[in-house]
């Protein structure tokens, strides 16, 4: 019997694992993936939004502008990379003009901090490639970029090393209810008990809540698509420039990452399958329009990959669109996250600690544990450290000497590192996101043999083993000398 059993481990499921591991509670994180944070939490834009979105008075325009904040705390304890660089909201013509003012004045009601309106002229000395017709941009100074996978993994490390039990590759089919009572999950492996069961399943959250006997609220995929341009064209976007909004998305923009590359995207459309990332022909035409509004120059000779992210677009709670986060009326034991789409990544932290007040409440008692530590430490990234500390690391283990990834400068050592962590990398996807390795110009052309024979060894497992996000998805069939012998 646990008292708490959280379902999903994107990001919004393991900073509420991190946020209640500071209590003395038995807790089980799961989900279906091979690693955490393998929906939408890794597939988005990765802005940490100011604010000045979202509907005042709704739940998305609170725990925006309050996760906004905690992002310093969060990412410094939890060793992310972030960065609060301001985002820019761009007016392309006159007519949009009063699109800014609308927007500042939203913002500073929901309480965004410095939102200010700067010239054509101001714009084009920040961000010389910017479209010539620009007219003005509404600057957010306190926006910024992040590390999405970085930080849903430094959450969810963070909670395993502070008591939480994780198990992955854990597919919830059915919540168990007895009249009001909610008394857990049913998995293929039989059913887990628990006094309070977290449903923070992304897309899939509606099937669950209809699962506990909750109808009413529907979730439609929206497919957003971009593009990744290698970091030579970071030379012409400084920082992140959004187009005046439209009323179902924030616009294609045209940011740097938090990593030094630049991102073009996303579009906005509504899909019927839940697992369907494929990019598209038109899609990707409407992300490359879109962009070279704002920035003319870009040359798409410089992109190096595509993917797709789908939104959790939710029917809404009591205001339709909002976030839906409650312990819904008439159950006992169920607390429900729902339509967490953009800006869930920023609110995350927030919504953590809005959770952990909803069970207070709730009665659920939280004791604090004298052991509780919120820090967590990253692997050592090799390319980011000075000559002096490149050496102190080698001189400690050698296999930081050894560059595998060429184009991201990685080394053995993070390698090893990351199938020895906390939540240890079994997949190349999961090694991907703790090291960026294979996520450069060559995109792992180069050393992915070189890194399956590594993780092979690490992991004590056959390369044939080895698999891109899980069961499904190997790399290696069979021996080529199996072919040669018509074995086939
Ligand atoms: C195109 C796009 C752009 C975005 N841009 C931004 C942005 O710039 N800034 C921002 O703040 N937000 C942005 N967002 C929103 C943000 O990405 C999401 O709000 C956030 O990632 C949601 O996290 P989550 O943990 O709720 O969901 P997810 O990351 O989807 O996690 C849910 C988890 O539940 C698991 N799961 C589901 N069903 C089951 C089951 N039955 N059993 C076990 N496990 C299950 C899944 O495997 C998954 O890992 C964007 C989203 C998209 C799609």
């Amino acid at each position: 019997m646990y008292d708490v059993i959280i379902i999903g481990a994107g990001v919004v499921g393991s900073l509420i694992a991190r946020a209640l591991s500071r209590y003395r509670l038995k807790i089980l994180l799961l989900d279906k993936a091979w690693d955490v944070g393998e929906g939408t939490t890794k597939a988005n834009t990765a802005i940490v939004h100011a604010g000045y979105d979202a509907k005042p008075g709704t739940l998305k325009a609170k725990l925006n502008v309050a996760g906004n904040a905690l992002y310093d705390q969060v990412c410094g304890e939890l060793d992310v990379d972030f960065e609060r660089c301001g985002t820019y909201v761009v007016a392309l013509s006159s007519e949009e003009l009063p699109l800014l003012e609308e927007l500042r004045a939203r913002g500073r009601e929901n309480g965004v901090p410095g939102l200010s309106i700067l010239s054509a002229e101001e714009m084009f000395r920040r961000e010389p490639a910017l479209n010539p017709a620009t007219k003005g941009a509404l600057h957010a100074p306190g926006g910024g970029l992040v590390d999405p996978f970085g930080l849903c993994i430094g959450a969810a490390e963070n909670a395993v090393l502070n008591g939480v039990e994780l198990r992955l590759g854990t597919l919830v089919s059915g919540i168990l209810r007895q009249g009001d009572e909610i008394g857990g999950v049913i998995t293929p492996g039989g059913a887990i008990r628990a006094r309070w069961t977290i449903i923070a399943a992304g897309l899939w959250a509606d099937e669950l809540m209809a699962s506990a006997g909750l109808s009413g609220f529907h979730i439609t995929p929206r497919k957003g698509e971009y593009f990744v341009l290698d970091k030579v064209a970071a030379e012409q976007v400084r920082s992140v420039l959004f187009p005046c909004p439209t009323p179902i998305s924030k616009g294609i923009l045209v940011t740097r990452t938090i990593h030094g590359n630049v991102l073009l995207g996303p579009n906005a459309a509504d899909v019927d399958d839940k697992e369907d990332l494929r990019t598209t022909a038109a899609g990707l035409d409407e992300v490359l329009a879109g962009a070279l509004k704002l920035v003319p120059s870009l040359d798409t000779r410089q992109v190096i990959r595509t993917f797709a992210g789908l939104r959790a677009a939710g029917s809404g709670g009591p205001v339709a669109g909002d976030f839906y986060i409650d312990i819904p009326a008439g159950t006992r034991g169920l607390l429900v996250l729902a339509g967490i789409e953009s800006p869930g990544l920023t609110a995350s932290p927030a919504i953590a600690e809005y959770v952990v007040d909803l069970l207070r409440e709730a009665g659920l008692k939280l004791e604090e544990r004298p052991d509780y530590n919120p820090q967590r430490r990253a692997i050592p990234r090799f390319s980011e450290l000075s000559t002096a500390e490149r050496e102190a690391l080698i001189a400690l283990d050698p296999r930081y000497g050894r560059v595998i990834c060429r184009c991201e400068t990685v080394t053995e050592g993070e390698i090893v590192a990351a199938c020895h962590g906390p939540i240890p990398a079994r997949t190349y996807d999961a090694l991907k996101r703790r090291t960026r390795v294979g996520t450069g110009r060559c995109q792992g052309a180069f050393d992915l043999p070189r890194v399956l024979q590594i993780m092979s060894r690490e992991l004590g497992v056959s390369p044939l083993e080895l698999t891109k996000q899980g069961p499904g998805s190997p790399f290696l069939l069979r021996r080529t000398k199996e072919v040669q012998d018509g074995a086939v």
